[in-house]
């Protein structure tokens, strides 16, 4: 069986196709500046060199038909081979707990949840609309982000305000990374060699976005993104947690507008503000050279991450693994040693060998005398994405 996973933004659409087999991936690309001038496409055979070709694309249709073309003029899928299309999701609100098959219905409702993703989950919809126009005859499967976190107690995810805005407008927190966070949980069981239900764990997603996980006997049960993926940790160029009360500032005394100040909390802020770089490496290379801000922005990165350890430490009571993953937490020992310094009270003691060089995909970094087992593991959220439409697909056949 072959699966194909698409992950559309506004201007760009990830795809990998996936033989569900083994899990390998076949084909994978990037369709880059859709409705500029000239577009970018890249992609890799599995086994071939990658191939980068630029051609106008207006539109996501534009685009897919690209995608599509190439994936039968490669021969990466052949007549009727294609089982199904998995389609990254950001929000699914309250609506979607699962994976879902696609349909008019489903199209209605991801669009009746924009107002609370409106960054994103508009360019998800365009592709989706636009795939099931040119491969209606393919199943395809919506899946979620948010969907793993729908699992939190109410009293994590409400917010301390007016309840009419949680029952009238939605407003909570939804957490997101879900697809990420549950796959590094299952590898981190099957590492362990316990059944998920039994493990508790803190679990570290930390790419361009980052967030953490609290996860209860297999179960999410809090995490740090909220109602939109700015609030929790410091990231690249979000701001993460800050006082609700600065919007206010910018506003009244800087005359700041909504949406300079939206632009500026995601796009300008975390550790790209504090010293003008988002990339770790170059973040790394520049506080080697000497230079203070970029010492500042990587001392705040992981005072801030530690900071969650720690509460998630006290909501889960017991914590069985603590696992990094992501750009950063798989490859960033500096991090992982600086964020778990000073934690052997909480049974958390990183083993400085074995955290230099962890192995792929899947290792431990910890001391024998540490309680808390310390991970690194490859997180493959399109892979994830793949699994959970097959399973969405069998459930519904
Ligand atoms: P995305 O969230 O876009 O999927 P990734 O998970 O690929 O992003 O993470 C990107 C981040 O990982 C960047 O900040 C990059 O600098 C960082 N990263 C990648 N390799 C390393 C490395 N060897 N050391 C430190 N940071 C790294």
């Amino acid at each position: 069986m072959k699966i194909l996973v698409l992950n559309a933004g506004s201007s760009s659409i990830k795809y990998s196709l996936f033989a569900m087999n083994d899990h390998r991936v076949l084909l994978n690309g990037i369709l880059e500046r859709i409705g500029e001038t000239m577009a970018l496409h890249r992609y890799r055979l599995l086994d071939a060199e990658p191939v980068t070709a630029e051609m106008p694309l207006t539109n996501h249709q534009q685009a897919l038909q690209t995608l599509f073309s190439t994936l039968a003029n490669s021969g990466a899928v052949r007549n009727g081979e294609l089982a199904c299309i998995g389609h990254r999701v950001v929000h699914g609100g309250e609506l979607f707990k699962q994976p879902a098959l696609i349909t008019a219905e489903v199209i209605t409702q991801i669009a009746g949840v924009i107002p609370l993703a409106p960054l994103h989950n508009p360019a998800n919809l365009q592709g989706m609309k636009e795939s099931m126009r040119l491969m209606g005859n393919v199943p395809q499967v919506a899946v979620f982000d948010t969907a793993f976190h729908q699992s939190l107690p109410d009293y994590a995810y409400r917010y301390p305000l007016p309840a009419d805005l949680y029952t009238d407008h939605g407003v909570r927190r939804y957490g997101f990374h879900g697809t990420s966070h549950g796959y590094v949980a299952k590898r981190a069981a099957e590492f362990l060699g316990k059944p998920l239900p039994e493990l508790n764990l803190i679990t570290l997603h930390l790419g361009n976005g980052a967030s953490a996980t609290a996860i209860e006997a297999g179960r999410s049960v809090d995490t740090s993104m909220g109602m939109t993926p700015l609030e929790g940790l410091m990231m690249g160029t979000r701001c993460g947690d800050i006082d609700p009360a600065l919007h206010f500032y910018l506003s009244r005394s800087l005359g700041l507008s909504l949406e300079t100040i939206e632009t500026l909390l995601n796009k300008d802020s975390g550790c790209k503000g504090v010293c003008g770089e988002n990339d770790m490496r170059t973040i790394h290379e520049m506080a080697d050279a000497g230079d203070q801000t970029a010492k500042l922005a990587l001392l705040m990165y992981a005072y801030r991450l530690k900071k969650y350890i720690g509460a998630y430490f006290a909501v889960l009571g017991r914590v069985d693994a603590l696992v990094f993953t992501g750009g950063i937490g798989e490859n960033d020992s500096w991090l992982r040693r600086q964020c778990c310094e000073g934690l052997s009270g909480l049974g958390i003691i990183i083993d400085p060998t074995q955290n230099q060089a962890p192995a792929h995909p899947c290792a431990a970094i910890h001391t024998h005398t540490s309680t808390v087992k310390i991970l690194v593991i490859n997180t493959q959220e399109e892979l994830e994405i793949a699994i959970q439409a097959e399973a969405c697909l069998n459930a519904t056949r």
